[in-house]
């Protein structure tokens, strides 16, 4: 074992496995991995069936078709644009391409595990900064001070699992004392305006998006970064040729192709974001706000530790995440991806029906 992941997995223990309940697969409502409820376009479906018959051929390692259309999506140059398998290999390549040993590197959190994972793998140290409860606001004086110096910094916009992120002030101010700002927007489709064409322009901002979530493609593995072309080609030479394999840039292209269905089902989500967190605050939790497709909720006020909480509605076939698990979440906090309005109602139901009872057992 290299001395980097012994020190990686003296750090951290193994990924938790999911706790495992006595029910059918079509009794369970997956409410805790942020996916789309409603999966890709049926037009992906079609355009995956008729390329099925060409996948013993290698797809086209630069991904030509795929890159255009997301550059004509963002509005920014095809040479701002590269793919990853799924933007998990982004924040791996990005940590292989720009970090040296022993550099720092700024992670707020709590935040998505990956980034510690990416950059200890490569033998720089996070520099970690606590974005406190209740809010997990981001404070720009605490932000900019603990840039200071650091070769990197990853920030999530909308932040997993907080909801929130930086404002776009804020983003220029850290442009300034970060060495490279990469912004984390897999959930950018749900909130409010993306840095992907600042990112173009800038020399030191790099922003990730995915197919995973908006588009409903989480199990094909396609994201793509965007930034200058200097920094571009410096990720372009360190992927691997044929990172992204020919089904999924055929599903990527279809799923771009169909705009008003991305549309349609971001409206549904945010809908139900808004209903959920009336729903939740009505029967005394505590959501955040959130401008993500999931809310992070405070059940202190259910006396109740996370854990118990996510067991409690695990038992009645409805998953969601107990964040007790992310570094500096504490015990009070679950996250819950928004579902179907049907998904929606219910858990409403159920954890109407919990705090009527108080049956937890
Ligand atoms: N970033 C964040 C903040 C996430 O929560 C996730 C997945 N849940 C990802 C990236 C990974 O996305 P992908 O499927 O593109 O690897």
């Amino acid at each position: 074992m290299s001395r980097r992941v012994a020190a990686l997995m003296k750090s951290r223990g193994p990924y938790p496995l999911a706790k495992k309940y006595d029910l059918k697969e079509s009794e369970i409502i997956n409410l805790a991995s942020n996916e789309s409820p409603y999966g890709p376009s049926p037009k992906v479906l079609k355009a995956l069936e008729a390329e099925l018959g060409s996948i013993g051929r290698y797809p086209d390692p630069s991904a030509r078709r795929l890159k255009k259309a997301i550059a004509g999506y963002l509005g920014v140059g095809q040479e701002c644009v590269t793919l990853g398998n799924g933007s998990d290999e982004l924040m791996d390549l990005v940590c292989k391409a720009f970090l040296n040993q022993g550099d720092r590197v700024l992670i707020p959190f709590p935040t998505f595990e990956l980034y510690e994972i990416s950059v200890r793998l490569y033998g720089a140290r996070p520099v970690f900064l606590r974005l406190s409860p209740p809010d997990f606001g981001w404070k720009a004086d605490a932000l900019k001070r603990a840039a200071k110096g650091t070769k990197l910094g990853f920030f999530g916009r909308p932040n997993n699992p907080t909801g929130n992120g930086v404002g776009l002030d804020l983003l220029r101010q850290l442009l300034k004392s970060c060495g490279l700002v990469v912004l984390d927007e897999a959930y950018v489709e749900f909130a409010s305006g993306s840095a992907a064409k600042l990112a173009a322009r800038e020399k030191n901002l790099i922003v990730l998006r995915t197919f995973s979530k908006a588009f409903g493609l989480a199990g094909l593995r396609v994201g793509y970064a965007v930034g200058n072309p200097r920094l571009i080609e410096v990720m372009e030479r360190v992927r691997a040729p044929f990172n992204v394999n020919r089904l999924a840039q055929v599903a990527a292209l279809a799923a771009l192709n169909d705009r008003p269905y991305v549309a349609r089902v971001v409206n549904t989500i945010r809908t139900g974001r808004d209903y959920l967190f009336r729903e939740l605050d009505n029967v005394g939790l505590r959501p955040l706000p959130s401008e993500a497709n999931f809310l992070t909720v405070d059940v202190s006020g259910w006396r109740m530790k996370s854990a118990d909480f996510c067991d409690v509605l695990a038992r009645r076939g409805i998953f969601v995440r107990d964040l007790s698990a992310f570094k500096g979440a504490g015990e009070n906090y679950v996250r819950i991806t928004v579902g179907t309005p049907e998904q929606n109602k219910k858990l409403v139901v159920e954890l109407k029906k919990l705090k009527e009872g108080k049956k937890w057992s």
